[in-house]
């Protein structure tokens, strides 16, 4: 089926595609099967090797993959140029250096009780991954776990959001031109029926990012054959402003950490709670400040479009709601006025919320930020914790000791101090949520080392005849005891320990 494919900001054609066809996918899987046996044999140079041309490429073709983007989801090119493409290249670059150490056989200790023995952990590529992405970053979030599960010396099969496809068919085009070989990344075009198909397929992994709804049906589905997964799921972000914090700076972070990417940011800001005492001189700097931005599809626009329209109904639930609860619209427009299929959402500001509306409980993904003010430290950790969700949250603070101890008070996966969002770009600190914000993490060293089975491997060179515990057990109950007794209570007795070890040594197989 050929699919026609428009912009959400000007609603003209963008491009056409065809769908993959569900009876491909057994097909699909027997090419990343071969593709993977020969990939996962090369040295990590030479994986790495084709990962550089790949992020050359990207660097050659720069403008014209920010403008399939920009088009595919709305957002503005300064957006879809720093979050999407240089998150992307730095993260490649960073793989570039890091897979060799990151995924290279580790010695560990071995404890002395296994004396003469030793012990390391190798790192083997899964098989074939399955990446399953949303439309909100549909270049960053494929492009990111695709290359670490490359790296990692896997096959990976994508299935892109069927809302942003042709950011999947670009991604295609990028690996084939680099040169890599037939089969190794493939892109199945479709919906979720199509994903949904991909994942009975019995891949070795699934590394999903979306709703937690979807998430929780992918993770029934991976159950059902153990599947392995990663789940990178949905936020409600709490930003807590204390009374010593530069609050012009809290103020522009809050607005870009609030609208950036019209608010569809799983790490965006959600939820504000300020301090009593600088509550009014926040709402009102904040509001004045979000008069100045400027939302279209110019080159210089700070805000683009809703990339998907379903998403601008949750709004208008969430913020009708609120409204209807007695919160205060302070910037932007009331639903009511909003046009049936209107794209472009005018950054709202809300206050006289509370937790008993939507739109402090349930992801938004909009342009919204609700502002409450709180008396003390306490009320706003409690605040900021009082939600299923638990992905990313940020402190604004002079005391940077205080914003740390608020931090390690907060049940979240993220977390920045007088920043927003950060965490997500800086490809050392591991990536993933808390509660349900998701399982599991990518990025860093952790992220590449995800994407592979860990063999713990013991190696004993043989020579001696048997082990200690091993059978007969007859008179080694005893002897056990004392040894445990000897090393591992209140006071270490190494005389004791090597004379229950030696008498154990002694004892004979029964013949
Ligand atoms: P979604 O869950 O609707 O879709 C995500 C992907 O899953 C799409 O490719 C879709 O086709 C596929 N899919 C849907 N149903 C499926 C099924 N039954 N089986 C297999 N695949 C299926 O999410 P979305 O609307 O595209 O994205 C927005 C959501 O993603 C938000 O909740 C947001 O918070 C979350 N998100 C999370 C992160 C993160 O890193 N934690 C990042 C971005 C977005």
């Amino acid at each position: 089926m050929t699919w026609t494919v428009r912009s959400p900001a000007t609603k003209e054609v963008i491009g056409t595609l065809e769908e993959t066809n569900g009876e491909q996918i057994h097909e699909m899987y027997a090419s990343a099967a071969q593709a993977f046996a020969s990939w996962s044999g090369l040295p990590i140079s030479e994986r790495i090797r084709f990962l550089r041309k790949v992020r050359l490429q990207i660097i050659e073709e720069l403008d014209q993959i920010v403008k399939v983007i920009s088009d595919s989801t709305g957002k503005v090119s300064v957006e879809a140029l720093t979050t999407e493409v240089m998150t992307v290249v730095d993260s490649i670059s960073h793989i570039e250096k890091r897979a060799a150490a990151a995924l290279k056989t580790k010695r560990v200790k071995t404890p002395l009780t296994f004396i003469g023995k030793r012990s390391y952990i190798e790192y083997k590529p899964r098989g074939t991954v399955l990446v399953i992405s949303p439309w909100n970053f549909p270049f960053q979030l494929s492009m990111i776990p695709i290359v670490e599960a490359l790296a990692a010396g896997n096959a990976v099969i994508l299935k892109p959001s069927e809302v942003t496809p042709l950011v999947g068919r670009l991604i295609e085009k990028l690996f084939t031109q680099a040169g890599f070989p037939a089969g190794l990344l493939q892109v199945a075009h479709g919906g979720k029926e199509l994903g949904a198909a991909l994942v009975k397929g019995k891949p070795d992994f699934i590394h999903f990012t979306g709703s937690v709804r979807t998430g929780k049906i992918i993770q029934t589905e991976a159950a059902k054959q153990l599947i392995p997964t990663l789940l990178e799921l949905g936020g409600k972000d709490p930003m807590i402003v204390c009374a010593d914090a530069n609050l012009e700076r809290a103020v522009q972070g809050a607005l870009w950490g609030g609208f950036t990417n019209s608010g569809q940011v799983c790490m965006s800001v959600e939820r504000v709670y300020v301090d009593q005492s600088v509550y009014q001189e926040f709402v009102d700097r904040l509001v004045e400040a979000a008069q100045h931005l400027r939302q279209g599809t110019a080159a210089d626009s700070d805000i683009g479009s809703m990339t998907f329209p379903q998403q601008t109904a949750i709004i208008k639930e969430h913020v009708t709601e609120a409204l209807d609860k007695g919160a205060t619209l302070l910037a932007g427009d009331h639903p009511d006025k909003w046009e049936e299929d209107q794209m472009f959402i005018k950054p709202m500001i809300l206050t006289n919320v509370n937790h008993g509306m939507a739109v402090m409980q349930e992801e938004t993904f909009g342009p919204v930020l609700p502002i409450m003010a709180f008396e003390t430290e306490e009320e706003a950790v409690a605040l900021a914790n009082d939600t299923r969700f638990g992905l990313n949250a940020s402190i604004w603070t002079a005391d940077l000791e205080r914003g740390k101890q608020i931090v390690s008070r907060l049940i979240t996966g993220n977390a920045v101090i007088n920043d927003v969002i950060i965490t997500v770009a800086n490809p050392y600190l591991p990536y993933g949520g808390a509660k349900e914000g998701g399982i599991g993490a990518y990025h860093g060293d952790v992220g590449m080392q995800g994407f592979c089975v860990q063999t713990a491997v013991m190696v004993d060179k043989g020579r001696r005849k048997k082990e200690v515990n091993w059978f007969p057990y007859e008179g080694k109950y005893e002897l056990f005891v004392r040894l445990i007794r000897s090393f591992w209570g209140e006071n270490r007795n190494w005389r004791g320990f090597l004379a229950a070890y030696r008498q154990l040594l002694k004892k004979e197989p029964r013949k």
